[in-house]
């Protein structure tokens, strides 16, 4: 084992495990287990907030709000620049308690912490950048000036795939913005963030500016939050489902809201494609973070031509990937989640093989302890197999053929999601006509990762609504209010 038992202690003794609000820490009289996926074990007990906690915790941001909104943009710059620079002094910290409650592997946890720091940069920089404009209006007299103020205080509901990144991306660019927030991490994994509360305080956020809560209840704690008229905007990301939900709540209130929700990825590989880059950037967007994310590539559209040579490399490739404990020296596939995400990916992968798919490696449970799922690969699979219509959420590719680009297309746009497609050819006219025909968000061209700080990442369909990142991002958390001055 790569990381001792004292260093795991020590790691865990330093999180408070209590409700952040306004700047305090509170205890509740119920907890809830926080559990290590790669052995079951319960890592630590998290407070269990009640709705009135929430609520609680609105009323501390709405409270910090106006003061917060008035500090000086430069101020709210070099605090996230502050936390940036904490945040990078203490990777290894945040990496091992990631890999401990998510069971990521750690240096897969190492480059989400960099990931998730450089939300704080990057938004620390545009504090200061926000502007509005001035025109003569075109009838002449009247002055339009347009200013840019913040939307104020905000719910951030963050999934436990990256329990860091998936909240640097809401609070940077809303604190950037002068806005405060409110955050509820998933239960499963609620220490990284907890740790970050810590550290935003260290850092100069002042009290009840960054609130976090965790709960047992998700559902019974954030509808009074979202149906109270403090609140004026919710950003969440998770699924499509819940998203769905949580839309309809807002609608009450008709509260401004950001959606990063599920995605059904396609990853395109044309006849020309450089077979090396194609199964370098398949491994990347199919195996970073256990196949457990929203940009995984979920179907593997590859033309015929090739797709015999790219099933037997790719299935090389994950077939020699080491399973194990995401501390353990050299591991590169770490656990699903839960109990849960094992039975759905097996579910899965039964309703392809029965209609058909056969199965180039994996395919199998590891092991009795802790939610361990093989690497495989799966040719020949039907397009109505339901792992083509739902996220697998887990370490299985499958693969089916394609004759025509036009037919290549069809297949990739043929789901009701629409976050992120890869593409991989050698022909720019070919990479550029494709790009502006698939319905996506964001598109990978020869690279299997699209996620960067200073981009718009966000989809459309059920995908969602909204951007995280790159200049886009703070337009979440601003309003624009329009003056017309006569002169
Ligand atoms: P989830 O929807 O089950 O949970 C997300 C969050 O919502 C968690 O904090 C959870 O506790 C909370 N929640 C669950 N039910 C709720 C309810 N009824 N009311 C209020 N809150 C509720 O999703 P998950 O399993 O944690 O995460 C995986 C999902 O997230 C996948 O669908 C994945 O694609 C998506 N995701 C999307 C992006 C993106 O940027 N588009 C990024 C990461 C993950």
């Amino acid at each position: 084992m790569s990381v001792s038992t004292e260093r795991i202690s020590q790691v865990l003794a330093g999180v408070n495990t209590g409700l952040f609000i306004g700047g305090s820490w509170r205890s509740t009289p119920n907890t809830v287990a926080v559990e290590d996926p790669s052995t079951g074990e319960v890592l630590a007990e998290v407070a269990d907030a009640t709705p009135a906690d929430g609520l609680d915790a609105l009323a501390a941001a709405t409270e910090a709000g106006p003061a917060w909104a008035a500090t000086d943009p430069r101020v709210r710059g070099e605090i996230l620049r502050k936390a940036f620079d904490l945040m990078t002094a203490r990777a290894e910290d945040f990496a091992l308690l990631m890999t401990l409650e998510m069971g990521k592997p750690l240096a897969e946890a190492r480059g989400e912490v960099a990931y998730g720091a450089e939300f704080l940069r990057w938004f620390s920089e545009e504090a200061v950048r926000i502007t509005g404009t001035y025109s003569v209006a075109p009838a002449g007299g009247t002055r339009l000036l347009t200013m840019r103020q913040p939307v104020g205080p905000c719910y951030a509901v963050t999934p436990w795939n990256f329990p860091l990144a998936m909240g640097t991306r809401k609070i940077g660019p809303a604190l950037a913005a002068g806005c405060t927030m409110l955050v509820k991490p998933a239960n499963q994994t609620p220490l990284t963030m907890l740790a970050f509360a810590s550290l935003l305080a260290e850092a100069g956020v002042p009290d009840g500016v960054v609130n976090v809560i965790t709960t047992s209840q998700s559902a019974a704690v954030s509808e009074p939050i979202i149906r109270d008229p403090r609140l004026r905007k919710l950003t969440f990301t998770g699924s499509t489902g819940v998203g769905r939900a949580l839309i309809e709540q807002s609608a009450q209130q008709v509260l401004r809201v950001s959606m990063e929700l599920g995605g059904n990825a396609p990853f395109v590989v044309f006849g020309d494609a450089d077979l090396d880059r194609a199964v370098n950037g398949a491994m990347l967007a199919k195996m970073r973070n256990i196949g457990e994310a929203c940009t995984a590539a979920n179907r593997f559209i590859v033309h015929e031509s090739v797709a015999k040579e790219f099933g037997a490399r790719l299935a090389e490739r994950m077939g020699a990937m080491k399973i194990g404990r995401g501390i353990d020296d050299d591991v590169t596939v770490g656990p699903l989640i839960d109990a849960k995400a094992v039975a759905k990916v097996q579910e899965l992968v039964a309703d392809a093989t029965d209609r058909g798919a056969k199965v180039l490696t994996g395919g199998n449970t590891v092991g009795d302890r802790g939610y361990f799922y093989q690497p495989t690969v799966l040719v020949d699979v039907d397009t109505q197999a339901q792992m083509f219509r739902e996220e697998i959420f887990g370490p299985v590719a499958p693969i089916t053929t394609f004759s025509s680009d036009d037919e290549g297309v069809t297949l990739a746009n043929d789901t009701e999601y629409g976050l992120v497609a890869y593409l991989f050819t050698e022909n720019l006219t070919r990479a550029l006509t494709v790009a502006e025909r698939l319905e996506t968000g964001m598109v990978g061209v020869n690279q299997g990762i699209v996620s960067n700080p200073a981009a718009p990442f966000g989809g459309i369909k059920a995908s969602g609504v909204g951007r995280e990142g790159g200049a886009e991002g703070i337009n979440e958390y601003l309003e624009t209010k329009y003056v017309g001055i006569a002169l």
